[in-house]
C-alpha cells in the first residue's frame, strides 16, 4: 500500500482483486462541522445528519464522472423527521433535516430509526449529466439504522451484494463521522452486466465478515489513518489495492441569480404576497441557511 496518511474529510477507494470486491471508506470531521454549523439541531438529529453525509459521500465516490451527482432523500409519512436531503457533486457534500423538535424531545435521547422516520422511504438518485442519464431507486426505511436501509437499497435496487457501516460520534464538542461500503463485483469487473453477479459466491461472505468486523470507534477515530484501518481489516488478503482518494468539502450551490429566476416565475400577485414586513421577499437556503433578500422592484420591470 502507498504511504498515505489519509485521516479525514476524504473518501478512499479500495479493490481486493482476488475476491472480486471493491470498497469505499470515508471519514468526515470539518465537513460535518461546517454543515451542522448552519443549523441548530438537537444531538440525535446531528447524529443522523452526520451519518447521512457519510453515506452520501460513499455513494458519491462511486460516480465515475466529475459532473455526476448523487442525492439521497429520506421522507416519512408519520415520523419525527419529515425530510432528510443530502447531495454530492465533485467532492462537495451538503444536507439538511426537517423535523419536529417537540416530538423529538418526547422520544428520549436515543430514538430508533423507526421513531425518527415512522413509515419512511429512502430514495437515492444518481444523475449523470455527461451521459444524460438519471437513475433513481427507492426502498422502505427499514431495519435498525440508516446503514441497514442503504444496504437494502443495494440489495433491492441494484442487486449487488453490499455491506454498509456508518458511525458518528461527538468528541470534545466536535463530530467525527465515518463509514465504509464494500461490494461484490461479478467476475471482478466494474460495470459488467449485473446478471452475472452471483449472490452466493463464497468470496463475498468472507469479505463481508472482514469488512463488517470494523468497530464504530475505528470509523470515528480521526487519528487512525484509513490505510491502517484497511490493513487491520484485510491484512490476510493477497492484495488490497488502494485507489485514488477524493478530498471532501462542504459545498452549497445556492445562488442569488437562481433564486431570483425562481421568484420571477411566480405571478405578480403571488409575489406581492411574499413580501415581508421589511419590504423584501426573503428566501432561505435550507442547506446552508443563507438568506437572500429580494426587492419586489426587481421584478416590476416588464
Ligand atoms: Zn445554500
Amino acid at each position: 500500500m502507498p504511504e498515505t496518511q489519509l485521516k479525514t474529510d476524504v473518501a478512499l477507494g479500495v479493490a481486493i482483486p482476488s475476491r472480486n470486491a471493491r470498497g469505499r471508506i470515508v471519514r468526515l470531521t470539518n465537513v460535518v462541522d461546517a454543515v451542522l454549523s448552519s443549523h441548530r439541531y438537537p444531538a440525535p438529529i446531528e447524529q443522523l445528519l452526520a451519518e447521512a453525509l457519510v453515506l452520501t459521500a460513499l455513494f458519491g465516490s462511486l460516480l465515475k464522472e466529475a459532473e455526476g451527482q448523487v442525492t439521497i432523500q429520506a421522507q416519512t409519512e408519520s415520523g419525527i423527521v419529515d425530510l432528510l436531503v443530502c447531495d454530492y457533486r465533485d467532492g462537495e457534500v451538503r444536507g439538511y433535516i426537517r423535523h419536529d423538535p417537540a416530538w423529538l424531545a418526547d422520544a428520549g435521547p436515543n430514538p430508533s430509526l423507526f421513531a425518527l422516520f415512522g413509515k419512511g422511504y429512502l430514495a437515492v438518485t444518481f444523475d449523470h449529466p455527461g451521459m444524460n442519464e438519471r437513475y433513481q431507486g427507492i426502498v422502505p426505511l427499514e431495519g435498525e439504522s440508516l446503514a441497514a436501509a442503504a444496504q437494502s437499497f443495494f440489495a433491492q435496487s441494484e442487486q449487488v451484494p453490499s455491506l454498509v457501516r456508518l458511525a458518528a460520534e461527538k468528541r470534545d464538542g466536535r463530530w467525527v463521522a465515518g463509514g465504509l461500503l464494500f461490494q461484490h463485483l461479478a467476475e471482478g469487473e466494474e460495470g459488467r452486466e449485473r446478471i452475472h453477479t452471483r449472490l452466493d459466491h463464497p468470496d463475498w461472505p468472507h469479505i463481508a465478515i472482514l469488512a463488517g468486523s470494523v468497530k464504530p470507534e475505528e470509523l470515528t477515530d480521526s487519528e487512525l489513518p484509513l490505510d491502517d484501518l484497511l490493513w487491520r481489516l484485510f491484512h490476510e488478503e493477497d492484495e488490497v489495492r488502494t485507489l485514488s482518494a477524493v478530498e471532501l468539502r462542504r459545498g452549497c450551490r445556492c445562488d442569488p441569480d437562481y433564486v431570483r429566476s425562481v421568484i420571477a416565475r411566480f405571478p405578480p400577485e403571488e409575489r406581492e404576497a411574499m413580501v415581508g414586513d421589511d419590504g423584501f421577499i426573503r428566501v432561505d437556503c435550507e442547506f446552508c441557511s443563507s438568506s437572500f433578500a429580494l426587492s419586489p422592484s426587481e421584478f416590476s420591470a416588464g
